[in-house]
């Protein structure tokens, strides 16, 4: 495989995601929630930037669109439905339109919930997947503008994917993601495994995202609620948690 995908840590527990096609010598910027340490960490490998893709409008995922921009020539990709909160969009794209780097395509996924607009770029052949704020690892996005039942649909649809599907969340929320789900959760085994491994990681300063498929499904409260009543019930226990 000719893609590399590297985190660069941002603001309190943003990552900005950088994907490199070495063949095609292109690299995307996958919700740059600033510019100035993503265009270095692009030039310290010496990486071209050749693209942004925004899953939604939030200032934390668009706020480097436009620096990114003007230094490098790049065409910006986002949410049709959200075109209007964003005004460095060059390309808009909705579920069912695809995203290409070299010669790979990304669906576009319509995930709404998060935002009404909110998109993932899932990539089949590479067997990854950009959820934005809508999957976290242990979590999902709070429902700023849409429904439990939507954000039910998009756990159920995520689930399906292949296990092995590599999973890059926008924020470091794993930890206290894990109290919770830990809370709700509290026999299951590889839930207490993977907090235990987590808080290690952490401890040490690493990175747990990505995540995977695999992984969620075993620890992820939300992607286990039963039903929309469970996952919606589940949500308001973790906004006051
Ligand atoms: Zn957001
Ligand atoms: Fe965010």
């Amino acid at each position: 495989m000719s893609l590399q995908v590297v985190g660069v840590p941002v603001l309190n527990d943003n990552y900005v995601w950088l994907m490199h096609d070495k063949v095609a010598g292109e690299t995307v910027v996958i919700d740059p929630a600033v510019a100035e340490p993503v265009l270095a960490a692009a030039a310290e490998r010496g990486w071209k930037i050749t693209q942004i893709w925004n899953t939604h409008w939030h200032p934390d995922h668009i706020g480097g669109n436009a620096e990114i921009k003007a230094a490098t020539g790049c065409t910006v990709t986002g949410p049709a439905a959200e075109a209007t909160k964003i005004d460095t969009l060059d390309v808009t794209v909705k579920e069912g339109d695809m995203a290409m780097i070299g010669g790979l395509r990304a669906e576009v996924w319509d995930v709404p919930a998060h935002t009404a607009g909110h998109i993932a770029y899932y990539l089949p052949s590479a067997g990854i997947v950009f959820v934005g704020d809508t999957l976290f690892a242990m979590g999902c996005g709070r429902l700023f503008e849409g429904t439990a039942a939507q954000m039910f649909a998009n756990m159920q649809r995520l689930a399906r994917l292949d296990g092995e599907t590599k999973v890059y969340c926008a924020h470091e929320y794993t930890l206290s993601n894990a109290k919770f789900a830990l809370h709700v959760d509290p026999d299951n085994r590889e839930l207490i495994h993977r907090t235990a491994n987590v808080e290690a990681m952490r401890a040490r300063g690493e990175p747990t995202v990505p995540t995977t498929i695999a992984l969620e499904r075993a620890t992820n409260p939300f992607m286990r609620a039963k039903d929309v009543d469970d996952l919606a019930r589940l949500r308001t226990a973790k906004d006051n948690f």
